[in-house]
Protein backbone atom coordinates (compact mmCIF):
# COMPACT_ATOMS: atom_id res chain seq x y z
CA UNK A 1 0.00 0.00 0.00
CA UNK A 2 1.50 3.43 -0.49
CA UNK A 3 0.49 6.53 1.18
CA UNK A 4 0.25 9.90 0.93
CA UNK A 5 -0.54 13.21 3.26
CA UNK A 6 -3.32 14.69 3.53
CA UNK A 7 -4.86 17.91 5.53
CA UNK A 8 -6.65 17.64 8.60
CA UNK A 9 -7.70 21.26 9.35
CA UNK A 10 -7.55 22.78 12.82
CA UNK A 11 -11.22 23.57 12.62
CA UNK A 12 -12.73 20.37 11.89
CA UNK A 13 -15.62 18.88 10.19
CA UNK A 14 -16.88 16.41 12.72
CA UNK A 15 -20.15 14.02 12.05
CA UNK A 16 -21.72 12.88 15.12
CA UNK A 17 -24.49 9.66 14.65
CA UNK A 18 -26.18 7.99 17.84
CA UNK A 19 -28.34 5.52 17.08
CA UNK A 20 -31.52 5.53 19.61
CA UNK A 21 -30.37 3.73 22.35
CA UNK A 22 -27.32 5.76 22.58
CA UNK A 23 -28.42 8.71 21.75
CA UNK A 24 -28.77 9.47 25.60
CA UNK A 25 -24.87 9.18 25.81
CA UNK A 26 -24.11 10.98 23.19
CA UNK A 27 -25.78 13.69 24.03
CA UNK A 28 -24.44 13.37 27.53
CA UNK A 29 -21.40 13.40 25.99
CA UNK A 30 -21.71 16.30 23.69
CA UNK A 31 -22.94 18.51 26.46
CA UNK A 32 -20.01 17.90 28.58
CA UNK A 33 -17.75 18.48 25.69
CA UNK A 34 -19.35 21.52 24.61
CA UNK A 35 -16.83 24.26 24.55
CA UNK A 36 -14.30 22.25 22.40
CA UNK A 37 -16.86 20.98 20.02
CA UNK A 38 -17.92 24.78 19.40
CA UNK A 39 -14.41 25.44 17.90
CA UNK A 40 -15.42 22.80 15.39
CA UNK A 41 -18.00 22.83 12.34
CA UNK A 42 -20.86 19.97 13.08
CA UNK A 43 -22.55 17.45 10.68
CA UNK A 44 -25.19 14.84 12.02
CA UNK A 45 -27.98 12.56 10.80
CA UNK A 46 -31.14 13.77 11.08
CA UNK A 47 -32.49 12.87 14.26
CA UNK A 48 -29.05 13.05 16.33
CA UNK A 49 -29.05 16.72 15.04
CA UNK A 50 -31.85 18.09 15.77
CA UNK A 51 -31.83 16.94 19.13
CA UNK A 52 -27.70 17.90 19.06
CA UNK A 53 -29.03 21.46 18.20
CA UNK A 54 -31.10 21.47 21.14
CA UNK A 55 -28.92 20.51 23.31
CA UNK A 56 -25.52 22.52 21.80
CA UNK A 57 -27.37 25.58 20.92
CA UNK A 58 -25.15 25.01 18.37
CA UNK A 59 -25.99 24.66 14.38
CA UNK A 60 -25.66 21.68 12.68
CA UNK A 61 -25.60 20.26 9.30
CA UNK A 62 -28.31 18.25 9.43
CA UNK A 63 -28.70 14.91 6.47
CA UNK A 64 -31.11 12.59 6.25
CA UNK A 65 -32.32 10.39 9.33
CA UNK A 66 -29.54 7.62 9.31
CA UNK A 67 -31.81 4.53 8.46
CA UNK A 68 -33.42 6.79 5.33
CA UNK A 69 -29.73 7.51 3.91
CA UNK A 70 -28.23 10.01 6.32
CA UNK A 71 -25.26 7.16 6.67
CA UNK A 72 -24.73 7.48 3.60
CA UNK A 73 -24.98 10.86 3.07
CA UNK A 74 -22.41 11.27 5.83
CA UNK A 75 -20.31 8.36 3.51
CA UNK A 76 -20.44 10.40 1.00
CA UNK A 77 -18.90 13.81 2.59
CA UNK A 78 -16.21 11.52 3.86
CA UNK A 79 -15.01 10.52 0.58
CA UNK A 80 -15.34 13.92 -0.70
CA UNK A 81 -13.16 14.99 2.13
CA UNK A 82 -15.59 17.41 3.40
CA UNK A 83 -16.20 15.47 6.57
CA UNK A 84 -12.97 14.62 8.29
CA UNK A 85 -13.78 12.92 12.18
CA UNK A 86 -16.56 10.73 13.02
CA UNK A 87 -18.10 10.53 16.34
CA UNK A 88 -20.74 7.26 15.77
CA UNK A 89 -22.30 5.53 18.45
CA UNK A 90 -23.65 2.41 17.40
CA UNK A 91 -25.88 0.56 19.47
CA UNK A 92 -23.83 -2.92 19.54
CA UNK A 93 -26.99 -4.68 21.08
CA UNK A 94 -29.77 -4.51 18.55
CA UNK A 95 -30.06 -5.22 15.19
CA UNK A 96 -30.41 -2.56 12.64
CA UNK A 97 -32.99 -1.51 9.87
CA UNK A 98 -30.60 0.02 7.64
CA UNK A 99 -27.68 -2.30 9.23
CA UNK A 100 -25.79 -2.41 5.64
CA UNK A 101 -25.09 1.30 5.71
CA UNK A 102 -24.00 1.61 9.10
CA UNK A 103 -21.09 -1.42 7.79
CA UNK A 104 -20.50 1.26 5.07
CA UNK A 105 -20.30 4.05 6.99
CA UNK A 106 -17.45 2.78 9.52
CA UNK A 107 -15.84 0.86 6.79
CA UNK A 108 -15.46 3.94 4.49
CA UNK A 109 -14.14 6.11 7.60
CA UNK A 110 -11.43 3.08 7.71
CA UNK A 111 -11.02 3.64 4.06
CA UNK A 112 -9.88 7.02 4.62
CA UNK A 113 -8.21 7.11 7.42
CA UNK A 114 -10.36 9.43 9.40
CA UNK A 115 -9.96 9.87 13.31
CA UNK A 116 -13.18 7.69 14.09
CA UNK A 117 -15.33 6.98 17.78
CA UNK A 118 -17.48 4.86 18.20
CA UNK A 119 -17.63 4.43 22.20
CA UNK A 120 -17.64 7.33 24.54
CA UNK A 121 -14.07 6.72 26.14
CA UNK A 122 -12.25 6.66 22.60
CA UNK A 123 -14.46 9.98 21.85
CA UNK A 124 -13.07 11.56 24.96
CA UNK A 125 -9.46 10.48 24.08
CA UNK A 126 -10.41 11.63 20.54
CA UNK A 127 -11.34 15.11 21.86
CA UNK A 128 -8.72 15.28 24.02
CA UNK A 129 -6.33 15.27 21.91
CA UNK A 130 -3.72 18.22 20.76
CA UNK A 131 -4.27 16.94 17.34
CA UNK A 132 -7.87 18.01 17.39
CA UNK A 133 -7.22 21.87 17.60
CA UNK A 134 -3.69 22.14 15.84
CA UNK A 135 -3.29 21.64 11.49
CA UNK A 136 -2.30 17.64 10.95
CA UNK A 137 -1.09 16.09 8.11
CA UNK A 138 -2.70 12.70 8.32
CA UNK A 139 -1.29 9.96 6.68
CA UNK A 140 -3.78 9.05 3.80
CA UNK A 141 -3.57 6.00 1.39
CA UNK A 142 -2.94 6.32 -2.01
CA UNK A 143 -5.65 4.36 -4.25
CA UNK A 144 -4.39 5.11 -7.18
CA UNK A 145 -2.96 2.09 -7.86
CA UNK A 146 -6.28 0.70 -7.33
CA UNK A 147 -7.68 3.37 -9.68
CA UNK A 148 -5.60 2.84 -12.56
CA UNK A 149 -6.08 -1.14 -12.40
CA UNK A 150 -5.74 -2.51 -15.84
CA UNK A 151 -8.84 -4.55 -16.15
CA UNK A 152 -9.18 -7.62 -18.43
CA UNK A 153 -12.31 -7.34 -20.56
CA UNK A 154 -11.56 -9.99 -23.41
P1 LIG B 1 -30.76 9.39 13.25
O1 LIG B 1 -29.91 8.30 12.50
O2 LIG B 1 -29.80 10.37 13.82
O3 LIG B 1 -31.61 10.04 12.19
O4 LIG B 1 -31.56 8.68 14.28
C1 LIG B 1 -28.92 7.62 13.20
C2 LIG B 1 -28.59 6.34 12.51
O5 LIG B 1 -29.27 5.37 12.77
O6 LIG B 1 -27.68 6.27 11.68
Amino acid sequence: MKYKTALLPAIKNIALVAHDNRKKDLLDWAYYNRDSLKKHKLFATGTTGSLLEEKLEQPIVKFLSGPLGGDQQLGAKITEDEINCLIFFWDPLSSQPHDPDVKALVRIATVWNIPMACNRCTADFLLSSPLMDENVNRIQPDYSDYMNRNIDTE
